[in-house]
């Protein structure tokens, strides 16, 4: 089948002119024949689905920075999705959860050896002026 270019209207392959509209259609190529594909059909095959972040991803980065240990996991398996999907958005994002979660974790682990020792100073303090 070939379209009228003038009235849109379907007409047949043969015919010389519109019955719709009486224009001619003789040298009407197809608009949708054997030429336009080769321009118009290939690009969605070659179009890959447009990169985004994984929500797991994104949830792990939020995470991390209110439960370092969470976000870690979450941003770990995030990662280990991303890498399976293939989408280096999710991996980098991912990456940046890992990162931020890890060093919390040192941060938290930190301040926890130097609030063990302020306590264990204080209490040794206490104790030798109980002492004295
Ligand atoms: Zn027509």
């Amino acid at each position: 089948m070939k379209f009228c270019t003038h009235c849109g209207k379907e007409v047949l392959d043969d015919a010389l002119i519109c019955p719709n509209c009486g224009c001619s259609v003789q040298y009407d190529e197809n608009p949708q024949g054997a030429a336009a594909p080769q321009f118009t059909a290939p690009q969605p095959q070659h179009t890959a689905p447009a990169d985004t972040y994984s929500t797991m991803s994104i949830l792990g980065l939020v995470l991390s920075f209110f439960t370092a240990l969470v976000g870690l996991i979450v941003s770990v398996m995030a990662y280990n999705e991303a890498k399976n999907t293939g989408s280096l958005k999710s991996q980098s994002m991912a990456k940046a959860g890992i990162i931020i979660g890890a060093v919390e974790m040192g941060v938290g682990v930190l301040s926890g050896i130097i609030a063990g020792i302020i306590i264990i100073a204080g209490f040794g303090t206490l104790g030798a002026l109980a002492i004295i």
